[in-house]
């Protein structure tokens, strides 16, 4: 049997509806994890679904109950074929957001899977069910290609929490650290850079969200009584902003920004398709950090925002200096940043600049991650990829916004491949959440490739990433003796 063989009869199995019909089946269950009302089908998706297909493979599952009081369930599941052999941890969530039902188009439902337009609507088709779909039928028809022995370990973490930041996740990480050592961590979920390209991303850029805030008096005074004579906080807090960013959105103050772009991630992120063209929408070609690409803007560098600014009543403007002036802002950062820092950088640069009435308070934050691009497994993954679709991906050092990829990268120190099974218009958090069905089709087939050649050769067996076999090269089942032969490609 070789890669092909078991692509051709995975895309036959797509084409007759058997995708189709099991994704349907997945949308079927509300699995919402905000709130508690439908903790009936969180757990029952986990049962009826997840836990039979798993067992069905050779896995061992294993429920656990969530560390935070009342939060969702996790599933630890693990298929061992030997203590010498690779061991890949893959991931994935089996809950969505709220349905949103009435806001869907016509003719639409969150719940009931409607195929329009080449594509598959329900919520949940993107976000993750979709995605995690593809690969477990991928992994099923690799599994049955080599007569049951794959030539590598598999462990698999399922959380039903994501969609409300994924309470528990660290914590179970932690405590399971051994039972999920692994090699190599591969999983789906956001979107491909654009519908029509492979994308594989390492990382995703961090978070923090502070307040500013001057509170100058507990009332409102008149502005023609008072105005001239007492200071005005929105007026103050607009400037100590504007100190921190530029008219056109770079960054002013050094210990928000990160480190130089490292070469090999300013190589990749040149390949990229960042433009207004494919992007569908007009970028600001002078906006953020200057003699940047728009990539590198994007992906390579930190950005800070302005989310809420507050003064008085915007529904109805008196005529009044406001008392009190409110401003949440958001740092955006790459691998490097001193964010655990922000609080001291954004204090002594205000200080410096002549407002020290303003106070800085972290609201919220989550780290940064990204494997370099030179990683071994990183070159594993994405020539695994060319050799199966004929054409590299792209390969996107980090993503823009943020996954809970700290648990893998840094909390079990795992070199982190994310293969996106989703694309950029897919409306994932919104109504008309939908899967093109093209990108499916292809995803099973790259996540066929990536599978068969982990039981073909890995990165470290072979002595490295230039040396690993080509996929489809393998007819013939694996050494099930002394772990997956090293073919040099
Ligand atoms: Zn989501």
């Amino acid at each position: 049997m070789s890669l092909e063989s078991a692509t051709r009869s995975l895309t036959r199995w797509f084409d007759d509806g058997g995708f189709a019909a099991d994704l349907s089946r997945r949308i079927g269950y509300r699995t919402v994890s905000q709130g508690t009302a439908h903790r009936a089908d969180i757990d029952a998706y986990l049962a009826e679904v997840v836990v039979p297909e798993l067992t069905a493979m050779g896995f061992t599952c294993r429920v656990l109950a969530n560390p935070v009081p009342g939060g969702p369930p996790f599933l630890l599941a693990e298929r061992h074929e030997g203590g010498h052999r690779p061991t890949v941890l893959t991931y994935g969530h089996g809950d969505v957001v709220d349905g949103q039902d009435a806001l869907w188009s016509a003719g639409l439902d969150p719940w009931t899977m409607t195929e329009r337009d080449g594509a598959w609507y329900g919520r949940g088709a993107a976000d993750n069910k979709g995605q995690h779909a593809v690969n477990f039928a991928a992994l099923r028809e690799v599994i049955a290609a080599r007569q049951g022995s794959l030539g590598y370990n598999v462990k698999v973490l399922f959380e039903m929490g994501e969609e409300c930041s994924s309470p528990g996740l660290r914590e179970v990480a932690r405590a399971h650290e051994d039972e999920l050592r692994a090699d190599l961590f591969l999983a789906s979920d956001g979107p491909r850079l654009v519908e029509e390209s492979p994308t594989i991303f390492l990382g995703s850029r961090g978070s923090v969200v502070f307040e500013l805030s001057y509170s100058a008096r507990e009332t409102a005074l008149h502005s023609g009584n008072w105005g001239g004579i007492v200071a005005n906080p929105a007026v103050v807090l607009s400037h100590a902003i504007s100190g921190l960013v530029g008219r056109r959105g770079r960054i002013e103050v050094a210990g928000l920004l990160p480190p130089e772009i490292p070469e090999d991630v300013r190589t990749e992120l040149a390949a990229l398709p960042i433009d207004s063209a494919h992007l569908g929408r007009r970028i600001d070609e002078d906006w953020g950090q200057p003699g940047l690409t728009p990539a590198e803007r994007l992906l390579g560098w930190n950005t800070l925002e302005v989310l809420t600014l507050h003064a008085g009543d915007d529904a109805k403007p008196v005529n009044a200096v406001p008392g009190t002036a409110r401003a949440h802002c958001q740092l955006r950062f790459v691998v490097g940043t001193r964010w655990d820092r922000l609080q001291e950088y954004v204090r002594a640069h205000l200080d410096a600049a002549g407002f020290p009435e303003v106070e800085v308070r972290i609201v919220r934050g989550s780290p940064a991650t990204r494997v370099s691009p030179g990683d071994p497994w990183v070159r594993w993954a994405k020539t695994s990829i060319e050799d199966a679709m004929g054409r590299p991906p792209l390969v996107n050092p980090n993503l823009g916004g943020t996954v809970p990829n700290d648990v893998f990268a840094e909390i079990l120190g795992l070199p982190t491949v994310w293969v996106p099974h989703s694309y950029p218009g897919c409306r994932q958090h919104g109504p008309d959440e939908h899967l093109p069905v093209a990108v499916a089709r292809e995803g099973l087939a790259v996540m066929a490739a990536l599978f068969w050649n982990l039981g073909v050769t890995d990165p470290i067996t072979a002595g490295g990433a230039g040396a690993r076999g080509r996929a489809g090269s393998a007819d013939g089942p694996v050494d099930s003796t002394t772990g997956p032969a090293a073919t040099p490609g």
